[in-house]
């Protein structure tokens, strides 16, 4: 399957401007090809596009400073936007055409492995221009990681915070499927997720628990900047302590996800793992939501679930297990023990069922429900298990 690695770069002043005005013409070609189409120019593919280069730098004699290969690999983006456009209206969704980006945004640059060179632990990334033409020198960044062996494509991005990354997109062999054991999950706010096998051991995986604090200090410096006046030195800096402490949140919340998923794809020995389908999630969150701001934060900011079934999703292809997804309704509110129903606001923790009198936890409960419906067979299907790796793409977000 199709991975991608990202890592720090630490570049020199002089490099990151060479980065930072090949981004830009990169961009300009970008947003001129896309208002051209915008204006109703028919998009004559990858290869045709690809000769009116010489007449672009013609126009533009500055398209020479930015590595030509950066420049060819803006038609295949765009080639590639065209392409999801027209599948788009092909299937009646939403057309969505592409849009010009944005010049506060960094425009990615893709690099193809053939013409990089690690010596070391720095990435030699070549610039445009030829001989006196060659206004900037060969950048050398210094990657903070090792980079993965056999990587087919590098793609450079910034943060807002402007620090450079590499993204190292490489192939990795897929575990065997092998049959085993069943382990159900439960996902959840209290606790991210929690499991139960088949022989009754429960599994607690706790989430972030920081967010409560970070949002605490997040706030107090959005109140302290709204009393500044606009733009003033006071209130950029503040400005940048907010990028920073809500940069370090998030990578907190996603490095705990990514563990919490590694754990249940590689750690756990059991082989089928059950969860319950979230697209039916929504909507009882939105229920809740309202009569519960905090909860409400929770939920839309600090929760995360969707992108941690994502992590699932792509770690169980990886490490050869099956991941299922089941219908949830009713499992949180039917005893485990006797099927009976009773309504569990999301306040009661604990499941006291007033038929049988089992009283257990209600993460345990639910986990318990969605095992045992998916062992009886009676499963009502909401998706095949995951088993290619189309649900991931590697560059396109980075
Ligand atoms: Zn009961």
């Amino acid at each position: 399957m199709l991975l991608c690695k990202k890592i720090k770069l630490e570049v020199s002043d002089q490099d990151a401007a060479t980065l930072e005005l090949m981004q830009s013409k990169c961009r300009g070609l970008y947003n001129w090809w896309v208002m051209c189409l915008r204006n109703g120019e028919k998009w004559p593919g990858v290869y045709e596009a690809k000769k009116t280069l010489q007449a672009s730098k013609q126009h533009d004699p500055e398209l020479e400073l930015a590595y030509g290969k950066l420049l060819h690999e803006v038609y295949y983006r765009l080639d590639h936007a065209m392409a999801a456009f027209f599948r788009r209206v092909a299937t009646g969704e939403k057309p969505g055409f592409p849009r010009v980006r944005p010049r506060h945004c960094f425009f990615t640059l893709c690099y193809p492995a053939m013409y990089l060179k690690i010596e070391g632990n720095v990435l030699i990334l070549p610039t445009g221009g030829k001989g006196k033409n060659k206004r900037f020198p060969t950048m050398a960044a210094r990657l903070t990681e090792t980079p993965p062996a056999g990587f087919r494509e590098v793609a450079i991005s910034r943060d807002a915070r402007g620090n450079y990354y590499a993204s190292f997109s490489y192939r990795e062999q897929e575990e065997e499927q092998q049959s085993g054991q069943v382990v159900g999950f439960d996902l959840g706010i209290k606790t991210l997720a929690t499991g139960v096998n088949e022989q009754r051991r429960v599994y607690h995986i706790g989430g972030f628990k920081g967010a409560k604090w970070y949002n605490k200090q997040l706030d107090k410096i959005r109140s302290k900047r709204a009393k500044c006046q606009k733009k003033s030195r006071r209130y950029i800096r503040l400005s940048k302590v907010y990028k920073r402490v809500s940069e370090k949140k998030r990578k907190k919340q996603r490095d705990s996800l990514h563990k919490a998923s590694h754990l249940i794809a590689h750690q756990l020995v059991e082989r089928t793992v059950v969860i319950g389908d979230l697209s039916q999630r929504q909507m009882v969150m939105q229920e809740h939501g309202e009569r519960n701001k905090y909860l409400n934060r929770a939920v839309y900011n600090d929760w995360g679930l969707s992108s941690f079934v994502e992590m699932l999703v792509y770690k169980c292809v990886r490490y050869g297990k099956e991941l299922v997804f089941l219908d949830e309704s009713n499992t949180s509110k039917a005893c485990s023990g006797c099927g009976h129903l009773q309504a569990m606001p999301l306040y009661k923790r604990t499941y006291i069922c007033t038929a049988c009198g089992l009283v257990m936890d209600r993460d345990e409960n639910s986990a318990v429900n969605i095992l045992q419906r998916y062992l009886a067979g009676l499963r009502p299907h909401t998706g095949d298990p995951v088993r290619c790796a189309d649900v991931f793409t590697a560059t396109e977000y980075v």
